[in-house]
């Protein structure tokens, strides 16, 4: 194991309250049916988040054996949670470039499959190998980015049998929707009947391969349509999926407040000088910006950051490594203050959903944009069980929870 940092705290992080992971979870299971299986969604770092301390904390949770899978993007994210020493189902839900069927398949990785080119190349690899190998099939029900097209199943079904061979087994078939976090349902059901017309043509297999279908949004306000699987995402990370049931927040960025200065009436604040003092004003320096994944759409869109339960605006440009901010309103504000700049502070709150809409992006792009600069510290409750640096986890030695996590020993630092 490489060094670990020994300056956790000292500039910026993101806290990640693994507790409050695990109740956006229960809450997504308890949406669905009562023997339903979660596949949940983590690719790109677990939105952000850190792909190996989100997986470590969700495996045999709630139940032993469980999930039924991990869901991600790229054969690189599943090898690395192979590392991670889960040898449960993985599903690669991206089309995969050709050159990485190999190692995928080496590593036992489960292909989401689009078209019989996809086909004829997995079975290949399988005879290579000489094991039969599992794959999901995508259906197209208006996504139009991957899958099979849902109209001419006719055409295609029979092909997809007769490509596979005994060399692979068809083990789900599943739809992506694309509009189910928007206030009106209409398109998400017509691309689940769209769905049902689909699923209903396909030639019959024994066994018939596990059909599911819900992203956060249509496991929370459809119930997953009923389907035995879901595989959420945003949700179980603090961001909202539609109308309805809220998540609990579990990230919060946070960054030390490193200089307090008094201004005068015209003075200028950062690039383009964009902000002027009115009067007398006190500003202070964050040690963040957006080198660390902060927007800079965030200062013209009206940001606010917590000091000491104050919540105070962003003032001029967000620099690449630093932000500054009036704490005019808030005189008890001192130099080592922790400021947060999404998430909790005591009683007050700023939700990854407003950080977003101030910035005309949702809350995807926020928590995916948060850079390795980062550490990642993960509590569980208030115990801190382990933190992440440079994509390298290390466990909080300090404290027995960290064996939540089930990481090997490391030394203290804090
Ligand atoms: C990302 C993704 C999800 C999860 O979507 P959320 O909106 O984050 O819940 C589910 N399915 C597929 C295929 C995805 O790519």
């Amino acid at each position: 194991m490489s060094n670990p940092p020994t300056t956790l705290r000292a500039r910026a992080w993101v806290e990640v309250r693994l507790d409050r992971l695990r109740a956006n979870t229960l809450t997504a299971l308890s949406a669905l049916g009562a023997d339903a299986r979660l596949v949940p969604m983590v690719k790109a770092e677990a939105y952000g988040l850190g792909l190996e301390a989100v997986s470590l904390a969700l495996r045999d949770f709630p139940r032993e054996g469980d999930p039924w899978a991990f869901g991600v993007a790229a054969v690189s994210e599943g090898l690395r949670l192979r590392d991670s020493g889960w040898d449960g189902r993985v599903i690669v839900f991206s089309p995969t470039p050709s050159g990485e069927y190999r190692s995928a398949g080496e590593a036992g990785l489960t292909l989401c499959l689009s078209d019989l080119n996809a086909v004829r190349r997995l079975a290949s690899v399988a005879r290579d190998l000489g094991h039969r190998i599992p794959f999901h099939l995508e259906i197209d029900t208006g996504m139009g980015r991957s899958g099979f097209p849902w109209r001419d199943v006719v055409l295609w079904g029979a092909e997809v049998v007769g490509t596979m061979g005994d060399q692979l087994f068809w083990e789900a078939t599943f739809t992506h929707f694309h509009s189910a976090d928007e206030p009106d349902l209409a398109s998400t059901d017509r691309q689940w009947e769209r769905w049902c017309e689909a699923v209903s043509r396909l030639p019959a297999l024994e066994p018939r391969p596990v059909e599911y279908v819900a992203n956060s949004a249509v496991t929370l306000r459809r119930g997953g349509y009923g389907c035995a699987l879901a595989r959420p995402g945003i949700f179980l990370y603090g961001g909202r999926a539609g109308a309805g049931t809220e998540p609990a927040t579990v990230a919060s960025v946070r960054a030390k407040l490193v200089l307090i200065r008094r201004a005068e009436a015209g003075d200028t604040v950062g690039y383009g000088a964009t902000w002027t003092a009115k009067g007398d004003e006190v500003w202070g320096t964050l040690a963040i910006g957006y080198g660390d994944g902060i927007p800079r759409a965030l200062s013209p869109g009206g940001g606010q950051v917590i000091v000491r339960g104050h919540r105070v605006p962003i003032i001029g440009r967000v620099s690449m490594d630093m932000i500054t901010i009036d704490l005019t309103t808030a005189p008890d504000a001192e130099e080592g203050d922790i400021a947060t700049l999404i998430g909790l502070d005591g009683a007050e709150e700023i939700t990854v959903d407003e950080v977003a809409a101030r910035c005309g992006t949702i809350s995807y792009e926020i928590l995916t944009g948060l850079t390795s600069r980062l550490p990642r510290v993960y509590l569980d409750g208030e115990l801190e069980v382990a933190f992440a640096s440079n994509n390298t986890i290390y466990r909080a030695a300090r404290n027995s929870g960290a064996l939540v996590l089930g990481l090997p020993e490391t030394d203290d630092i804090d």
